[in-house]
């Protein structure tokens, strides 16, 4: 705590993904052989296709401020991918380009949200979700969801958890960290719930909407009703292996894009001129583009999957998209493995990276501790590796 700091800052949270991403990497400069598969990060690089892009864009002098919410080009292919992929309509005024999915998120919660607003988290939840909305004053109101249930939200659980101070519901699907998709018919029964609240903006986070292994993706919005309350949320770092270029977008009610605009006009003046080309020649590419992507994070997920199982005490779900697992390990509680004592699922994920020399992010950082959270966004080798120290450290 430093008194010349603010409040506020002393009572964020620092980003357990980057944090441990951060102890992964000072690890290894002392020399240790570290498998880093706690950050969500593609480890392909970006299409050339869309690496020229970015390059044409330099030499053709792209170098001004853009429009504070995106060059009209880039909202124009964002309308058509919303209408594509997601038989979603929008116009100009409705999109907001932010840098990163996670600006857009900060943005929205800041024109939103008012001090003691609660929003409704199904957990786990992305790990940034509960400190941005705290950073606007919010109150996150965590809905524990049990892998038996594939870590879902039901409809009872959202109208238990809907108080008269309820604001907002964010959540991803597919999720980050479980990897559950919520289908058609599981969004329609949640929108039935919100039916009797018609204050509640939902926020729809589908930045892995193409790691998707069961080939359907509903969204929020495709629903009338929720339409004018719900704010769909993408971006291209995963899907498109982009995570550095930092581009992100909002389809929203206009009220709401409007004042994004707002905000980010006086935050950040838009986003990056070079990385805004370049994802206009990414979202009007077909998908079929990034399919050898996809197609290679399956089959990591089998691979995965048949190695943890083969592990005493990790309890794993299916994951039907994104590229995490995230194991119930709650068995390794209250014991003591080589010296280190395990009473929580941090202490486990410390073990794992003193003892195996592998990084994953504790499930706390997700709201839920039962569980650990492993990015199998590595090779192969690196996952049999991987998975063969932390089978050992246990055993
Ligand atoms: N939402 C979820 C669910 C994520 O996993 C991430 C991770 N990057 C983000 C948003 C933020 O994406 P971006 O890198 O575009 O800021
Ligand atoms: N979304 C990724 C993750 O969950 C990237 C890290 C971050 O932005 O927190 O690991």
């Amino acid at each position: 705590m430093n008194t010349q700091l603010s409040d506020r800052i002393n009572k964020l949270a620092t980003s357990a993904t980057l944090a441990m991403a951060a102890k992964a990497r000072e690890l290894r400069a002392e020399g240790k052989d570290i498998i880093g598969l706690s950050l969500g990060e593609p480890d392909f690089n970006t299409p050339d296709f869309i690496k020229d892009a970015a390059i044409n864009a330099i030499n053709e002098n792209y170098n001004s401020y853009t429009p504070v919410d995106g060059y009209v080009e880039l909202k124009n292919s964002i309308i058509t991918k919303f209408k594509r992929d997601n038989d979603l309509s929008y116009d100009a005024s409705q999109i907001v380009v932010s840098t990163g999915a996670k600006q857009a998120l900060y943005n929205i919660a800041q024109v939103v949200i008012n001090p003691g607003d609660e929003v409704i988290l199904p957990c786990p939840y992305w790990v940034s979700y509960s400190d941005i909305i705290k950073l606007s004053g919010g109150v996150p109101v965590e809905v524990t969801t049990s892998i038996e249930n594939d870590f879902k939200m039901t409809p009872a659980q959202l109208e238990a958890a809907i108080t008269p101070k309820t604001k907002m519901l964010w959540y991803s699907s597919p999720c980050n960290p479980s990897g559950s998709i919520y289908s058609k018919e599981e969004l329609r029964a949640l929108a039935d719930v919100l039916q009797k609240y018609p204050d509640i903006v939902v926020v729809s986070d589908e930045i892995y909407e193409h790691i998707n292994y069961l080939g359907t993706h509903a969204s929020m919005a495709q629903f009338d009703d929720m339409y004018n309350r719900t704010v769909t949320v993408n971006g291209v770092a995963k899907a498109f292996a982009m995570t550095g270029w930092r581009i992100g977008y909002i389809g929203a009610p206009t009220y709401i894009a409007r004042a994004c605009n707002k905000i980010q006009g006086q935050v950040t003046s838009g986003a990056n001129c070079i990385a805004q080309r370049a994802v206009i020649t990414a979202l009007e590419a077909p998908v079929s583009n990034i399919k050898y992507m996809i197609d290679e994070f399956k089959n990591r997920r089998s691979l995965i999957l048949n190695l943890l199982n083969d592990i005493e005490g990790f309890k794993c779900n299916e994951p039907e998209g994104a590229f995490y697992v995230f194991p119930d390990i709650s068995h390794y509680f209250g014991k003591t493995i080589k010296g280190h004592v395990i009473n929580n699922a941090t202490d486990f994920s410390m073990f794992l990276l003193e003892e195996a020399l592998v990084a994953t992010v504790t499930g706390d950082a997700f709201g839920n501790p039962s569980c650990i959270r492993i990015s199998y966004a590595a090779s192969n080798e690196q996952i049999i590796e991987a998975i063969k120290r932390i089978k050992n450290a246990v055993s």
